[in-house]
């Protein structure tokens, strides 16, 4: 029965996105044994900051509704991406602050979970409009010290990118001239504004770290009926946007069958595989993926999720597998690219139906990983490798010279090459990222395991859940 307040949605019968994360919240209460109250604390959300301001627009002076909410203080600074789309509003924004902290929580990134949004339509306005709202924005952030260093550090989402977040620091930077650590208030910077190698294809590289995994388990594999490994794998992904993007190219480049690509325009589908650069190349030059000439258009771009595939990743926004489409979905893994794509009661459907959901609390934590390496880049002033990529190298080559002389044999100028080299930023960043998104996804699987739990999705909350406990007990504010 829906309560009074509730009202019945197209796609879910919650009342709300921030209900549908409660839900999963308390699906994964039922493994832990803490106090009620800290669990009302960590669920709720601490503060919700919701300005509108005036900006010319063309002749007109429009009024812009946007939004930075801060979901946990329990570490700081808080940290969370800013979106910009006309279905911006308040519900959305506290959802994916929520999701922003249980992430943070999974990957050990020693974050609050934040996150912001502008109601507007990048695409139908000039570049030059959304800088002076990205500018404006930032300073009513400023303002009511929602943004600093080590109080609030946002990052891109859905429709932004680093053109918005250089705008972000220069607003900033402006203001704030004496703050030595001014460049780590914002990450998802361009390199030569203080960002950090890697962090543009951090979260679909993450998305191919953690599919990849998975496939890696035998047992897991053939309980789907599916072999190991990635090469010749079926996959379906749901936009193309940055994540949806590199996760296709990283998927491609091991061998797997990009299937369908699907847009917001419609989908094109080829059963033997499609070339994702081929298709971006013709993305850029008609506008459109659609009449892609190696593939078959699809004019309802949901439909594209209801095809058959080993692997489906939905990578654009929220809701998209719901009621009314799970039991057609035919993939026997989902990975959850996007924030939030499958409501409570798809979840359900699809659980019943043996689908493995790799969930996004995990899956897409790769992007605020490496911004949190390049928030620590921009607080030590330094790029990473700098200080020991030339001592690494130096002592690989001594190395290598003892070697030669012990065991009176040269070793070829080629394989030298490969020996002797130092690690460079990008080199850091991937392993860093790596490492991050395979122990993780481990740490989910053996909770699930031992707690014989159901799906990864509630062992994701139980262990973020867990974590945040211990951070608040430590802090010692529930002696
Ligand atoms: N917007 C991204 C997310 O939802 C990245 C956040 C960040 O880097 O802070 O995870």
């Amino acid at each position: 029965m829906l309560k009074k307040h509730q009202k019945k949605t197209g796609t879910s019968s919650y009342s709300s996105f921030f209900n549908c994360i409660e839900k999963n919240f308390d699906k994964a209460t039922k493994f832990i044994s803490i106090e009620k109250g800290l669990l009302e604390q960590i669920k709720a959300c601490n503060a919700v900051y919701r300005v509108h301001f005036p900006i010319k627009l063309g002749k007109e002076i429009k009024v812009i509704e946007s939004y930075r909410v801060q979901h946990s203080h329990h570490k700081l600074p808080c940290k969370g991406g800013i979106r910009y789309s006309t279905k911006v509003n308040q519900d959305e924004i506290m959802t994916l602050a929520a999701l922003m902290t249980y992430k943070c929580a999974i990957v050990d990134v020693p974050f609050g979970g934040a996150k912001g949004g502008i109601k507007i339509d990048p695409q139908t306005i000039s570049i030059e409009e959304i800088e002076k709202i990205t500018r404006r924005y930032t300073s009513e952030l400023i303002k009511k010290n929602f943004i600093g260093p080590g109080i609030d550090v946002p990052a891109p989402d859905y429709g932004t990118g680093e053109r918005e977040m250089s705008w972000i620091l220069d607003t900033f930077l402006s203001i704030k001239p004496e703050d030595v650590d001014a460049l780590a208030c914002v990450t998802g910077k361009p390199i030569s504004q203080g960002g950090v190698r890697g962090r543009k294809e951090a979260t679909g590289l993450g998305v191919f770290y953690g599919i990849r995994e998975l496939c890696k388990m035998k047992k897991d594999m053939s309980s789907i009926g599916l072999n190991v490994g990635l090469v010749g794998k079926k996959i379906i992904i749901q936009g193309l946007g940055n994540v949806g993007y590199y996760a296709a190219s990283f998927f491609y480049q091991a061998g797997a069958i990009i299937v369908a690509l699907a847009e917001r325009e419609g989908a094109i589908y080829n059963e033997k595989g499609l070339d994702v650069s081929e298709v971006i190349l013709h993305l850029k030059n008609t506008g459109s993926i659609l009449n892609f000439p190696k593939a078959k258009n699809i004019e309802n771009t949901e439909k594209a999720l209801e095809l058959e595939c080993d692997i489906l990743i939905p990578a654009a926004l929220e809701n998209v597998i719901n009621k009314n489409n799970a039991d057609k979905i035919k993939a026997k893994i989902i990975g959850e690219a996007a924030n939030g794509p499958i409501t409570p009661e798809a979840d359900e459907i699809l659980e019943k139906k043996g689908v493995i959901i790799i969930p996004d609390i995990y899956l897409n934590a790769g992007g605020v990983t490496v911004s949190y390496f390049e928030w620590l880049k921009n607080l030590s002033h330094v790029r990473h490798g700098r200080m020991e990529k030339r001592f690494n190298e130096n002592m690989n080559s001594e190395l290598l010279q003892v070697m030669e002389t012990t065991c009176k044999k040269k070793i070829s100028p080629d394989d030298k090459k490969i020996i002797l080299r130092g690690p460079r930023e990008i080199d850091l960043v991937r392993s860093g990222l790596e490492d991050t998104m395979i122990s993780g996804f481990h740490t989910i699987r053996d909770l699930k395991i031992s707690l014989k739990i159901q799906n990864m999705r509630t062992a994701a909350f139980v262990l973020a859940i867990n974590k945040i406990v211990d951070s608040y007990e430590k802090l010692g504010i529930f002696p």
